[in-house]
């Protein structure tokens, strides 16, 4: 089967890519998508369907959304796309939007507790369609302002990982889009003509300001110094650990014993 567009041809070079070099699809897998219904998941849902048609490996798709039951949410144009293009799917609707409203306690964001709920619905779902991986649509520019985002306010050196098993060692989420831009993602929803669905929240948007601030200096620096995402991204797979602050990389014993080590090269 031949790749429909350049564009398409692009995606899943990288998508291959990067499941190739962090483990992610193995044979017999079933991979349960999260799907928002955003562009993000519905280009992670055809670039997997195409591999999933191309691969010398045998794996099966089940996209799951979870409907935070707001009145507006359109689950039932997810469902009429899912079944146009003969994608199994399951819809999981649930009360997280009220549940947000009467739980969120002072030192929370309602998008963390969200994001914390909506996982724990996933999870459940993922163990009663028989799932053993969980892809999410995050792609490149996620990880690169979640990077920036972590160093600016957190004060920590972290994006999110490409690959993840989850605590209880029962699910391992997986990332395929980690190479691919935002603007390929958008482009491919459109030229695969996905109807982009908003979430309907009325958080969206005005809670992400710290985000679209990060987004909104990429894009400059980008102008001025094109090829400053990638670069970012590429420093992502590039650390070197003796060059941070961080002790526990770099124990202090050992980085005693380092210094001797060179004292006494130095002076011999
Ligand atoms: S904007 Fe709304 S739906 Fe999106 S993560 Fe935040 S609370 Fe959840």
């Amino acid at each position: 089967m031949a790749y429909r567009t350049e564009l398409e041809a692009r995606i899943a070079k990288k998508t291959t890519k990067a499941s190739v070099d962090f483990d992610m699809i193995q044979e017999g897998d079933r991979i349960m998508v999260g799907l928002s219904g955003g562009k993000d998941s519905w280009a992670l849902l055809q670039i997997l369907d195409v591999l999933r048609q191309r691969a010398p490996i045998r794996f099966s798709l089940v996209a799951v959304n979870v409907d935070s039951g707001y009145k507006a949410f359109k689950h039932d144009l997810i469902a009429r796309t899912c079944e146009e293009r003969g994608w199994e799917y399951r819809i999981e609707h649930t009360e997280i939007g009220e549940l947000i409203e009467d739980i969120l306690d002072v030192n929370d964001t309602p998008c963390s507790l969200c994001a914390r709920l909506r996982r724990g619905v996933l999870y459940r779902v993922a163990k009663e369609v028989g799932a053993t991986k969980i892809a999410l649509g995050h792609h490149a520019d996620d990880f690169i302002e979640t990077l920036l985002l972590n160093i600016f306010f957190a004060g920590a050196l972290k994006a999110m990982p490409a690959k993840l098993v989850s605590d209880d060692q029962q699910h391992v989420v997986i990332r395929p889009l980690v190479y691919v831009g935002e603007d390929e993602a958008r482009q491919y929803c459109k030229e695969s003509t996905l109807p982009i669905i908003g979430c309907c929240c009325p958080a969206c948007g005005d809670l992400a300001l710290q985000r679209q601030r990060m987004k909104k200096l990429l894009m400059d620096l980008e102008v001025e110094h094109p090829g400053v995402k990638s670069s970012v991204l590429k420093a992502l797979g590039n650390v070197a650990p003796r060059h941070l602050l961080d002790t526990r990389l770099n124990p202090p014993a050992e980085l005693r014993a380092r210094a001797s080590e060179l004292v006494s090269s130095v002076a011999s």
